[in-house]
Parts: structure tokens; sequence; C-alpha cells
């Protein structure tokens, strides 16, 4: 291992830092972000506006990593799957989902799950470690080298136009280096997406939430999937820690503090049987009438994955479960499942290559 500092990750007041360690003024930090963020540079050559011999000045104390590709795939609607490759050998999966006038890159936040819900191909892989805040920051990177948007668009029209924290992982699980890593990719001066277009999903830490409003200020999406505490516990053992109510008392609370994010989005899974009747959709409708939360739903059909034993619910289920919503004022739309060809889908992403069969 080289003693370098890898520049990738580092916030605007640590750039700086490390720069006046080595007697470099602040505009010079300035200069490198606007390189390394703005323009995409990958080596030290590339900034034309620094003098030779600061360029091989920095190349001796710093680097700039963008992790390995291990293996990238297209699904059959243009969606786009990498395995990623850090460092130390550990690997994890970054999503770039097109749509007609934008796009969504779904980022990863830890090297397996430790929630460990039942449904979820990543959540059935042991938690490795967390990511750093620079391999957050280099999954965006490498998407949009991919479709090379570089330098950043001045417009909002972009192929890579959000960003959703819902890849491998609970990012509040690895709170600091997620909001790090959101705010250096939503800083004006680089990357520039701005947070109105950044959605972070949790399965519900609860003392975390509100932090989501304070540190970062991007939109909330909490993974609930059941309608009360018995069929949730049963799906996702995080909820006998964090039970429904306490989500929802944290959901206000973000509320209260978020006065910019309009709504708070709840994924609901549907389940063939154990979270689909008519029933459940009621029980939501009294909970966030209750607690007075701005909810919108997302239904997402339930991809399959080897070795898994749910099934997803029939369409007429789910269309009765959405209009059941509807009819007391919810946006419910059911998702279309990208990507799951290439199992890029929702809770399908894992570390190692799928071995054909
Ligand atoms: N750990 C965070 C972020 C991952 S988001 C969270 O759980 O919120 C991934 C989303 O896909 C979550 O809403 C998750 O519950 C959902 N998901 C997991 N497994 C799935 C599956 N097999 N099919 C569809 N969605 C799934
Ligand atoms: Fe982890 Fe989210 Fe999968 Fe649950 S759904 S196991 S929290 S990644």
């Amino acid at each position: 291992m080289s003693d370098k500092i890898e520049l990738i990750g580092l916030s605007k007041e640590e750039l700086n830092e490390a720069f006046a360690a080595i007697g470099e003024k602040p505009f010079r930090a300035k200069q490198l972000w606007h390189w390394l963020y703005h323009q995409g540079a990958t080596s030290f050559e590339q900034m034309s506006n620094l003098s030779k011999d600061l360029r091989a000045k920095l190349a001796e104390k710093f680097t700039i990593t963008r992790p390995k590709i291990v293996a990238e795939q297209v699904s059959a609607d243009k969606t786009h799957k990498w395995l990623l490759e850090f460092a130390d050998g550990q690997r994890i999966e970054t999503v770039y989902i097109p749509e007609e006038d934008r796009g969504t890159v779904c980022i990863s936040t830890q090297v397996g799950c430790a929630v460990g819900c039942t449904f979820c191909h990543t959540g059935s892989q042991k938690i490795t470690r967390n990511l750093t805040a620079g391999e957050i920051v280099s999954q965006f990177l490498v998407a949009r080298d991919a479709y090379q948007e570089w330098p950043t668009p001045t417009d909002e029209i972009r192929y890579l136009s959000n960003i959703v924290v819902m890849g491998m992982g609970e990012p509040l699980h690895n709170m600091d280096n997620t909001f790090k890593a959101l705010n250096i990719l939503s800083d004006g001066d680089g990357v520039a997406i701005s947070k109105r277009k950044i959605t972070l999903s949790t399965s519900g830490i609860v003392p975390h939430i509100p932090d989501v409003a304070d540190k970062v200020g991007c939109r909330l999406a909490i993974s609930l999937h059941a309608s009360n505490n018995e069929t949730r516990s049963r799906i996702m053992p995080i909820n006998k820690k964090y039970p429904l109510e306490d989500v929802l008392k944290a959901c206000q609370e973000f509320q209260k503090r978020a006065a910019h994010s309009r709504y708070i989005t709840f994924e609901y899974l549907l389940l063939d049987g154990l979270n689909d009747s008519l029933e459940a959709a009621r029980e939501l409708v009294n909970l966030m009438k209750s607690y007075k939360i701005d909810a919108k739903f997302n239904l997402i059909p339930f991809n399959p994955w080897p070795g898994c034993d749910y099934r997803p619910s029939s369409r007429n289920r789910a269309f009765a479960f959405s209009k059941e919503l509807q009819k007391f004022g919810f946006a419910a739309p059911i998702r279309v499942a990208r990507g799951q060809d290439i199992l890029a889908a929702c809770g399908q992403l894992k570390s190692k290559k799928e071995e054909k069969k």
C-alpha cells in the first residue's frame, strides 16, 4: 500500500487542509475540486491550468482512483449494471436505470447487509464491511464515465440526473460515509446533483432517520413492506428492534425538519398472500392518517432471485391494492421492475458474479 492520500471522497474542507499541509493555497484546492468533480479528471496530467511542477508534486502525494470494473451488463431494457472491485478485493454492484428524459444511478453503501430482510438477495449475504465515502462517490463517477457526461452539464437534462441510495447495504448503518458522499455528489461546484434528486432508502434505523434531514437534506424513502408489526417482523427482523410506530414517529420528525421535502416515499413489496390484502391497504391508510404523514407509496413487484421462496402478487391483487390506497388519496403506482434479466432489479444485487446455470 502506498501512503498517498486518495482524493476521491475528501470533503471540500479536507481537501483544503490537505493542500495547506503541502503549502498550497486554498484556490488551488478549489481548482482541483473542479477537475475531479466537474471535469471528471482521472489523472493529474489532464489538469492544464496547474503548472507542471505542481502536477508532479500532486502525483507524488495523492491518488485519484476509480474502482475496477469486473463485469458489466446491459439488460434488454437498457438498465446497466456494474460489478465493481475496490483495492482490497471487495465487490459491490451499481446500477444505472435510464428513462425517457432522465436517468437514475442506484448506489451501494455496504458490502452485504446486516439487516437480513428475508426477501432480499443482498440480505442473504452477510455484512463484510462499510464502504468509504470515496467508494460510494466513485460509483457515480464510474457511471458518468460510461456515459461520458463530463464536464457536469449546466442544464437539468442529463443522462444521469438522479441518485437513489437503494443498492446493497443499509445506508443508516454506514451513516457518516453515506452522508459525506451525498454532500460531495450534491456540491454545486462539482457533480451537482441537487438534493431534491437524491433519495435515501432505509429499512428504518429509527434514531438516524431525522439525521437525513439535518445532515444531508435529500429525500427519504422507507422500506415499509407491511402494515402491522406481526407481518413486518416476520419478513424484516429489524422491526423487532424498531417497530412500525417508532419508524412512523421518526418520519414525523423528519417531516418537521425537512421543510423542503414534500412527502416521504414508502416502498411496499407485494408478496402473494402475505401483505397484499385490501385489509392491509386499509391498515396502511389508517397508519398514515393517524401519524399525519405526507406519504406516497411505491408498490414494488417482488423480484425473485435464486434460492428465495416468496412469490409476487398477481396483477389483479396488485391493482386492487393500489386502487384501495388511491381511493383514500394516496399516490400508489406499481413500479415496473427494471433490469430483471440481469439481476439488476431491487433486491437482486450481490457481490459475486452470477454463475451460469
Ligand atoms: N437497505 C435499504 C436500501 C436498499 S433499497 C433499504 O432496504 O431500504 C432496496 C429496495 O428494494 C428496498 O425497498 C428493499 O426492501 C427492496 N427489495 C429488497 N428485496 C427485494 C426483492 N426481492 N424484490 C423487490 N424489491 C426488493
Ligand atoms: Fe439490507 Fe435493504 Fe436488503 Fe433489507 S432490503 S437486507 S435493509 S439491503
